[in-house]
C-alpha cells in the first residue's frame, strides 16, 4: 500500500443518521453516474478506487494557463485566444476567483436542500461577456495526433464537469451563459527532436451545457446513499474485470479439500494453501 492510498477510509463517509450537510464533489457525482456501486463503496463504506498517479505535466499546463489568463484578468482585457476565436468576453475579475478554483478546500459550492448535499467543484476559469453572463472555462491538455475534440464517449465526464459548474454558478445567483469553453492544449509530438521543449497547439472548443439532469442525479445519489442495499455495478469496468480475474486465478490455485477416513469419524481437512499463493492474495486484496 502506498502512502497515497488508504483502503479502509473513515473520513468523508456519508452517515444516513446525520443531519449535517454532506459535501459532495462534482467528481463523486460523476462516479455515481459511472457506477453507483463504486460510489456507494467509496462514500458509504469507505473503500474507494486507488487514485491514479498525478498528471504532473497536465498540472503544469494548467498552472501556466492560469498565470497567463490572470495577467489579462488583472488588466481587464481579453486573452489573444479569445480574440482569435471571436469570443466577446474578458477573464472575470472577481475577488473570489482563487476560492472558486480551489477544488480541495472550497471551490464553488451550493447547499442543495432536497438532498442536504453541499455540492462543490473547483473551476479552472470564468470569463464574463458584455451581457454580464459568466462563461465557465475548463483547461484540458493532451498529446495526440490530429485535432482535439469532444467526440469520444469517455469525454462525457468533461461535459458533465462543465455542466455542474454552470449549474453551481447559477445556483449562486449568477447569470451564466449556456456556452462554456474548453481551452484544449495538444502537445506536438511531431517534431524532429525534443530539445527540452514541448510545444502545444491550443484550440478553444465551445460547448453548450445542459444542466437538466443534475437535479435527478443528486436525488438518485441521495436515495442510494441512505439505502442499506449495495447498488448494481457498472456493466463494463476494467477495475471489476481485474478484481474478478484475480479472484478466479487465486481460487483456481486453492488446493482441493482432502477427505480423511478413520474408523471413528470422517473428517474433511483443507490443506494450508501454498505460502506463495497466500502472500499474493494478501497483497492484492
Ligand atoms: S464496476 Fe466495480 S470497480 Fe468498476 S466502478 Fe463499479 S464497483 Fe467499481
Amino acid at each position: 500500500m502506498s502512502q497515497y492510498y488508504k483502503p479502509h477510509r473513515e473520513y468523508g463517509l456519508f452517515d444516513p443518521k446525520s443531519k449535517q450537510p454532506y459535501k459532495l464533489s462534482r467528481s463523486k457525482l460523476d462516479l455515481f453516474l459511472n457506477c453507483p456501486r463504486c460510489f456507494y463503496l467509496d462514500r458509504r463504506l469507505g473503500v474507494g478506487q486507488p487514485p491514479g498517479f498525478p498528471f504532473s505535466l497536465n498540472s503544469a499546463v494548467d498552472a501556466l494557463l492560469k498565470k497567463e489568463f490572470d495577467l489579462h484578468r488583472a488588466a481587464g482585457n481579453p486573452h489573444p485566444l479569445m480574440k482569435e476565436y471571436g469570443v466577446d468576453a474578458v477573464p472575470f475579475g472577481d475577488p473570489r476567483m482563487d476560492e472558486w478554483r480551489d477544488s480541495l478546500r472550497r471551490g464553488i459550492q451550493y447547499l442543495h436542500r432536497p438532498t442536504n448535499f453541499l455540492v462543490a467543484g473547483g473551476v479552472d476559469d470564468v470569463w464574463i461577456n458584455p451581457r454580464g453572463e459568466l462563461i465557465v472555462v475548463d483547461y484540458k491538455s493532451t498529446s495526440k495526433n490530429g485535432e482535439v475534440n469532444l467526440d469520444a464517449d469517455w469525454q462525457i465526464g468533461y461535459k458533465r464537469q462543465m455542466e455542474v459548474y454552470q449549474w453551481l454558478f447559477r445556483q449562486n445567483g449568477f447569470k451564466v451563459s449556456e456556452i462554456g469553453y474548453f481551452v484544449y492544449c495538444n502537445g506536438d509530438a511531431d517534431k524532429e527532436a525534443f530539445d527540452a521543449k514541448l510545444e502545444f497547439n491550443i484550440k478553444l472548443i465551445p460547448y453548450r451545457g445542459k444542466t437538466a439532469w443534475i437535479e435527478d442525479a443528486l436525488l438518485a445519489a441521495k436515495k442510494s446513499l441512505v439505502s442499506d442495499d449495495l447498488p448494481q455495478a457498472a456493466a463494463s469496468c476494467d477495475f471489476c474485470a481485474y478484481r474478478k480475474a484475480v479472484t478466479e486465478v487465486l481460487q483456481a490455485r486453492e488446493p482441493e479439500p482432502v477427505v480423511v477416513m478413520t474408523a471413528a469419524k470422517t473428517a474433511v481437512k483443507t490443506p494450508k494453501p501454498k505460502k506463495k499463493a497466500a502472500v499474493q492474495s494478501e497483497a492484492l486484496f
